[in-house]
């Protein structure tokens, strides 16, 4: 058979999306494919995206990357889990942890036993089994190990890091690896007559790039998704009413904790991204209930040092393209939708779209049940973030504002209606579909947001309780130690820069 692989690829935009998918195709295809990347520096980026989850570790490890060189590029510090203050309610706080809560007794998830006893009796904060809060909180790092008995083999974590270095570090790593680069900013895309394919686009000053398959990685706009294909967009404001961010960085604390802070205020919530060389911070908001004024007060008012930039304003709508995929183009990025950073799943959901992108990756006759089946996959991720996200604003006690009592009360998903019903029930989380969030990320959710279950596993009472309850101590005490034991955050990033400085 001839061979089917698509000979020349044209990604469109050098954002975090673009470099991510030319990083990505690089490594598995500069050998036979043509890859071109045509962005334009007049228009910029978005880059404010700096945290992330713990899949990004694989994306990393499939591209080869050494983590302290990666560490030290990228300005990163890392990522246990997040903190939420008063979104609960005011003045109460919990911890969403990356990595699982250790030490259930069989395969099923620890919380069951934590309920078990806790309908029993008092019982210590589930945080108290999770080796990442315990870190986090005591702002101390690690590694995970891969030694089933030790109790870091629970222990995952991301990164936050300075997202235009990130970009920057990629295109090295791309353009290393066969990748072209050109400046310019693309002015129409030509559609074949017979089948409404795109066929190439017109760059300002009349340059005509060609490709067999486009990457629309053009930002908020969905240049070759929406305004040359028409692809549609599902708008979900609605259930996630915030549409506009103000950013501003300022000078790093004294000392970096290893996890972002998300503090819910009347009409949204504020970011603290701590990086090695400042900090990140920024207002999300609905401007239906805040004033760009109020919301740049609000920024301004809580930074922890000196503001180093000019305040960011940015517009968005929250939603999903009908197509993510459509003929001989895919949208990866903002393109394809997007929703609000408060779980640092953007970026993520790149990832996911180019992981998807080799599992489905197309001949050059772009087979419609192909494409099909990657639309089919990427919604349903879409969905499970967008119910995840809803369910922090739905599951909330707040009734001091129009907006908390519009989240309060709000018609939700059907899909998000039943994991609620189900984990009312039982505290059952259903089967993942792709790597998204874990269960702990739920349970973690769902707990820190006051939706306690009515019941526990059954099954969990064919255990004798006093085994399980010695048992769950003894865990405790090891997760503690095993913290206790771990070296500072800044200790352990400034462990790994003298590494990545030695091998330079
Ligand atoms: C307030 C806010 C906070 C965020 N925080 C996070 C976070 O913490 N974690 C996370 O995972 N994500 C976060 N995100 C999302 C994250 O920023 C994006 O997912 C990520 O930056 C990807 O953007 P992109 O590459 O798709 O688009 P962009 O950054 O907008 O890049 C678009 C590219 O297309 C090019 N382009 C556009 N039009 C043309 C044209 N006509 N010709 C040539 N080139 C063109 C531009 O030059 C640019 O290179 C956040 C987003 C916002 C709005």
């Amino acid at each position: 058979m001839a061979d089917q692989l698509p000979h020349k690829i044209l990604i469109v935009g050098g954002g975090t999306a673009g470099w991510m998918a030319a990083a990505a195709l690089s490594r598995m295809l500069a050998h036979r494919v043509e890859i071109t990347l045509v962005e334009s520096d007049a228009i910029g980026t978005v880059g404010v995206g700096e945290a992330t989850i713990p899949p990004i570790r694989s994306f990393n490890q499939i591209l080869g990357i050494d983590e302290a060189e990666f560490m030290e590029q990228t300005k990163a510090t890392y990522k246990l889990g997040i903190e939420f203050e008063n979104w609960t309610r005011e003045g109460h706080s919990y911890f969403h942890p990356f990595g699982l809560y250790g030490a259930s007794p069989d395969a099923r998830y620890l919380h069951h036993y934590w309920l078990k006893l806790a309908s029993e009796g008092t019982v210590p904060p589930l945080d108290e089994f999770s080796i990442c809060a315990q870190a986090a909180k005591r702002g101390r790092c690690g590694m995970p190990s891969g030694d089933a008995s030790s109790v870091l083999s629970a222990f995952g974590s991301a990164f936050h890091f300075d997202a235009g270095l990130y970009a920057a570090y990629l295109r090295r790593y791309a353009e290393a690896r066969r990748v072209t680069r050109i400046e310019g900013r693309v002015e129409a895309v030509k559609l074949r007559g017979s089948d409404g394919f795109i066929e190439a686009v017109t760059l300002e000053g009349g340059r005509t790039l060609e490709a067999d398959f486009f990457i629309d990685c053009s930002g908020f706009r969905g240049l070759l998704i929406e305004e040359a294909l028409g692809a549609g967009y599902d708008d979900w404001t609605r259930w996630l009413p915030c549409d506009r961010a103000v950013a501003v960085p300022c000078a790093r604390m004294g000392k970096t904790n290893p996890y972002t802070r998300s503090v819910a205020h009347r009409a949204g919530w504020r970011w603290r991204i701590p990086l090695q060389h400042r900090t990140g911070n920024g207002v999300v908001y609905a401007s239906q209930h805040m004033s760009d004024d109020e919301a740049l007060a609000h920024l301004m008012g809580n930074l922890d040092g000196e503001a180093l930039a000019e305040p960011n304003f940015l517009r968005f709508r929250t939603g999903v393209r009908r197509k993510f995929w459509d003929k001989n183009c895919l949208a990866l990025g903002l393109s394809s939708g997007f929703m609000e950073p408060l779980e640092s799943t953007s970026i993520h959901l790149i990832q996911a779209g180019i992981t998807k992108l080799l599992d489905f990756f197309p001949g050059h006759d772009f087979k419609v049940a192909n494409t099909a089946e990657y639309n089919r996959l990427a919604r349903v991720e879409f969905e499970e973030v967008r119910d995840f996200l809803i369910l922090h604003y739905f599951a909330t006690e707040r009734t001091d504002s129009d907006f908390w009592n519009y989240c309060r009360t709000m018609s939700i998903p059907e899909t998000l209606q039943r994991r609620i019903a189900l984990f009312r029930a039982y505290g059952r989380i259903p089967p993942r579909a792709y790597d998204l969030f874990t269960s702990t990320s739920w349970i973690a959710v769902f707990l820190g947001q006051a939706v306690v279950p009515e019941g526990y596993d059954p099954l969990v009472d064919a255990h004798d309780i006093t085994s399980i309850r010695e048992r769950l101590e003894s865990a405790r005490h090891r997760i503690r130690q095993a913290a206790e034991g771990l070296p500072a955050h800044d200790e352990l990033i400034s462990h790994l820069l003298t590494r990545a400085r030695r091998v330079a």
